[in-house]
């Protein structure tokens, strides 16, 4: 007999987290994916814990470099044209959320609210699950060409500040000294020194993952389909062939989210803002930190299995073939960063960013579902922020109220 048990749908790094959080908080839990676990985003990003992050991207000063971007062909921030119309709807919404004094406010306290919970919930996991092997506290470098970029980045640093992140600016020399092989163009650094990153992010959602099966949870591979509705309850999951009992229901299906939230008659209007990474074979590599060359828009991370260099924003409709020079664009990034470190090319990958348009992510109960909870929408910080939306719906779950500022990720917000 298939009892009743709380179905997490997606097993990347957001669902397999959630998943652990509310087998500890004493539910049955089966995690559903239609692939394996951790082969969609979260396989690739470049592995950096970001929880100093604490400025929403939807803010004026991302909006005015928008065009300098765009104009850019080797920037940090492309569209892809072909997917334009299916864009504007979402850019119209960015821009709205962006300019607005209101929407960046809550942006900045419900970021605060998840950055704390974020380094809590880090540290529990990794003791909790025994994850300390994959992880590295070694600081992390934010690297700057030109002084005006470095100006730049002052009101994200003030705030911080504000909320008492540790940070020390260098100048180029010592950059140099804490990234050995920087380019002596590099003119400012900011060193965060307790800065932490993963040197496998795959293997984090896979260890979650066996943790999680060893402790009793189910791991089941099947795309969800639909949802058999009883009022305001979801009472079971529809798989191609089959059906799961459900208790409660969690949607954590990345960038695909919005698709099961349409069954259930509410909004995400994600789209995928897609990035690369390119691994390079280990070489001349003398820094164990990520380090980011801020103008650029990427990570160089130092990596188990080699020097991953991942990042830049291509905005896309769904399933657009890759656009490869991208990830050509990012190893010419690192020559110039890091002459002479690098390597042969090993591999490479692109990954979807599921990126709602305030670009603050949908984390609580459904609207007008009863038992239904979300957790998508992380864009650029989903892994940084995977274990404390796991942590918050399992309270959610209990019946607690969620932090205040966090009303601002309500997943009914569009509709
Ligand atoms: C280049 C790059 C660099 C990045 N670097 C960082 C970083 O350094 N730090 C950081 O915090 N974040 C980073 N990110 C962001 C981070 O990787 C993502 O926010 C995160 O992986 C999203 O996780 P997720 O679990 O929501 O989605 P995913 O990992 O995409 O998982 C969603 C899962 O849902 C499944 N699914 C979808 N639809 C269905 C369905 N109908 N039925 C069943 N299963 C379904 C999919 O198969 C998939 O496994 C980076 C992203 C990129 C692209």
């Amino acid at each position: 007999m298939t009892t009743e048990s709380v179905i997490v749908i997606g097993a990347g790094i957001v669902g397999t987290a959630t998943a652990r959080a509310l087998q500890r908080a004493g539910h049955a839990v089966t995690l559903v994916d239609s692939g394996e676990p951790g082969k969609a985003t979260s396989y690739g990003n470049a592995g950096f814990i970001a929880i100093d992050h604490v400025l929403p991207l939807a803010r004026p000063s991302t909006l005015k470099r928008v065009p300098q971007m765009l104009m850019d062909r080797t920037g940090p921030l492309t569209v892809h044209r072909p997917s334009i119309p299916h864009l504007l709807p979402w850019m119209a919404r960015f821009a709205l959320a962006a300019y607005s004094q209101a929407e960046v406010r809550k942006g900045m306290d419900s970021f605060g609210a998840l950055m704390a919970e974020a380094n809590v919930a880090w540290q529990a996991e990794i003791q909790a699950s025994g994850l300390g092997e994959l992880f590295r506290s070694r600081g992390a470098l934010y690297v700057y060409e030109s002084e005006a970029a470095f100006q730049g980045g002052a009101e994200e640093r003030e705030l911080q500040k504000a909320k008492g992140t540790t940070f020390e600016i260098v100048d180029g020399n010592r950059a140099r000294e804490l990234a050995p092989g920087l380019s002596s163009h590099i003119v400012r650094g900011v060193y965060y020194p307790h800065g932490m990153h993963t040197i496998n992010p795959y293997k984090v959602v896979t260890t979650l993952a066996e943790r999680f099966a060893e402790d009793g949870g189910s791991v089941q591979r099947g795309r969800v389909r639909g949802f058999v509705r009883d009022g305001n309850r979801v009472t079971a999951v529809q798989l191609t062939d089959s059906e799961l009992p459900a208790k409660a229901v969690v949607i954590a299906a990345g960038r695909a989210s919005g698709e099961l939230t349409r069954l259930l008659g509410f909004n995400a209007p994600l789209v995928a803002e897609r990035g690369y990474h390119v691994m390079l074979a280990p070489d001349n590599v003398r820094f164990e930190m990520p380090v980011s060359p801020a103008e650029r828009g990427f990570f160089i991370t130092p990596m188990a299995e080699g020097l991953r260099v991942a990042g830049t924003v291509e905005l896309a409709a769904p399933h657009q073939p890759p656009s490869w020079h991208r990830a050509d664009l990012l190893v010419q990034h690192l020559r110039a960063i890091f002459p002479g470190v690098g390597g042969v090319e090993q591999s490479r990958w692109i990954g979807e960013r599921p990126s709602l348009p305030d670009f603050r992510p949908a984390i609580g109960r459904a609207p007008r579902l009863s038992n239904v909870y979300c957790g998508y929408g992380h864009q650029h910080v989903g892994l940084t922020l995977a274990t404390a939306t796991g942590r918050l719906v399992a309270r959610q779950m209990e019946g607690e109220e969620l932090p205040a500022a966090l009303a601002a990720c309500d997943p009914g917000r569009f509709g």
